[in-house]
């Protein structure tokens, strides 16, 4: 029996995700457009498949774990999925940013105001513990433009730098959620297999302790 991974096919994630499997001594075939691998020296297959879908894949038992930005385990598997481990790459924020034009003195400033984003249920949740009535856009990408074209005041978008705010001429004013790369699993492991994730886990953090 083998241990089916999901990783992202290509983007931000991608190659941190390899490099992690390799650290952990798991070699891969890793052929460009393939939909699946398996690992030459570990029972592992691996699946590639884009982030969005994974923590589907993972909560239907089609892959039996997964890498996928914690934002994204959140927004899409609602309530999330075990997390197994924290993976210490793709680090972003989930913020919301306003135009460098607007007076913003507090979350309240938001109240009554449109805010587009690509995260509704991360940022409704947020907005809701905040005690403040927003109406949500839901755009599936370019969500920094939607000021600047009158579809919304404000946008909840990941940042890691900064700069696509500042080139749209947006300013950061809140956080809404710390993220980065996570391990996830499906609940309903096998014996054999909550073993193999025991070991993958245990050589995870070992590189992890190397690093530190
Ligand atoms: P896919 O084609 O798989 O759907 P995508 O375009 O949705 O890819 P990427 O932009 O590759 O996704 O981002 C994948 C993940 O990388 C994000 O969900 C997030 O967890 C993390 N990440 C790290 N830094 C950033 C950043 N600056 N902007 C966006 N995501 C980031
Ligand atoms: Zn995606």
């Amino acid at each position: 029996m083998k241990l089916r991974i999901a990783i992202q096919k290509s983007g931000r994630l991608h190659e941190d995700s390899i490099k992690l499997l390799k650290e952990c001594g798991i070699d891969i075939n890793n052929g460009v457009n393939k939909l699946k691998t398996e690992a030459t020296n570990f029972p592992l297959e691996v699946f590639f498949l884009r982030d969005d879908d994974i923590p589907q894949y993972v909560e239907d038992g089609v892959a039996d774990i997964g890498i996928v930005g914690e934002n994204v385990v959140l927004e899409k598997s609602r309530p999330p999925i075990r997390t197994v481990e924290k993976l210490g790459f793709g680090k972003c924020r989930l913020a919301m940013a306003v135009p460098r034009s607007m007076e913003y003195n507090s979350i309240k400033d938001l109240d009554g105001q449109r805010i587009a984003t690509s995260y509704p249920g991360i940022l409704g949740d947020f907005l809701a513990k905040m005690g403040i009535t927003a109406e949500i856009h839901e755009i599936s990408g370019s969500v920094e433009i939607a000021p600047g074209i009158g579809l919304a005041d404000a946008i909840c978008d990941l940042v890691s730098s900064g700069s696509t705010l500042f080139m749209n001429g947006l300013k950061e004013v809140e956080t809404v959620l710390r993220s980065e790369a996570i391990l996830v699993a499906n609940d309903k492991l096998t014996a054999e297999q909550q073993q193999l994730l025991a070991k993958l886990i245990f050589r995870i953090q070992a590189v992890k302790k190397a690093k530190n």
